[in-house]
């Protein structure tokens, strides 16, 4: 049950679903997907029933990041899809139903269709979190799926710069348009330490997520560092918190896991 959250969020949508998160950015490439794929690993790891879906309709990443890309899910009753299990959690993605040189030219109904049915369609049974990777962005997609899944609360990240800062405060903007609580902000590629002399040094400066968090009055729920690591679970599909669970950066995952 999310912090402060009465009754859940997947009700009459999904009522084997407790909650719905929401993780969105400002905008692409801030490392969205790597902290949804980290934080619903993160979440099964301490024993809770997870769900992932990728909703980043434009570049799913999470069959890649979850080792399942060459995968496909089944239909056991020619209506409903099984999603695919690993890493403990049970994974959905629009990247499973189109090829991946397929260019999606699908325009907002369609997408809303396609997402409801992801939703709604899938057998996910009972869980306590359904995490959804929305696309990067405040525009239309972003705001449409934000509207029509209800959810418990949206995991904003971002990257500490000014520019990226402004990206928050229009993603802010959006979930409170939509009236859906902002649960916290996470500072990613946050400090870089050397591999070999251990200096840390803020590539992409430090402190933005802090500063908007408070500036929002809302939490911040921790900093990930830019490491290689991270970067080549994301490539190898076995997500640091399960490949390096003893590392700096899973560590500042399972805080994330555990502030939410
Ligand atoms: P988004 O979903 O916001 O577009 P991704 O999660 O796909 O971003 O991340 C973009 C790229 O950056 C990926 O290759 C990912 O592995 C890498 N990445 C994300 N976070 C980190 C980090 N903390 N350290 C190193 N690489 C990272």
């Amino acid at each position: 049950q999310v912090r402060g959250v009465a009754g859940g969020s997947g009700g009459a949508l999904l009522p084997g679903v407790k909650n719905i998160l929401l993780v969105g950015a400002g905008k692409g490439g801030v490392g969205k997907s790597t902290v949804a794929v980290n934080l619903a690993t993160s979440l099964a790891q301490h024993g809770a029933k997870v769900g992932l879906l990728d909703a980043d309709f434009y570049g799913p990443s999470v069959p890649l990041m979850t080792g399942t890309a060459d995968k496909r899910p089944v239909s056991p009753n020619g209506k409903t899809l099984d999603p695919l299990v690993a890493h403990g959690l049970k994974i959905m993605s629009i990247g499973f139903l189109v090829e991946a040189d397929q260019a999606l030219i699908w325009r907002g109904p369609m997408l809303h269709g396609a997402l409801m049915q992801l939703v709604r369609d899938v057998n996910w049974g009972e869980l306590d979190y359904l995490i959804l990777d929305l696309p990067p962005g405040t525009g239309d997609v972003a705001l449409t799926l934000s509207q029509s899944v209800r959810a418990a609360g949206a995991v904003l990240v971002t990257t500490p710069q000014d520019v990226a800062l402004a990206d928050v405060v229009r993603a802010k903007q959006m979930f409170d348009k939509v009236h859906i609580p902002v649960l916290g902000i996470v500072e990613n590629m946050s400090q870089f330490v050397c591999p070999h002399c251990n200096k840390s040094t803020p590539i992409f400066n430090h402190g933005g997520g802090h500063k908007a968090a408070e500036m929002f009055g809302i939490p911040f729920l921790g900093e990930i560092p830019l490491d290689l690591k991270v970067r080549e679970a994301g490539d190898s599909g076995v997500p640091v918190v399960v490949g390096h669970q003893d590392s700096p950066e899973a560590k500042a995952f399972q805080e994330v896991a555990r502030a939410v």
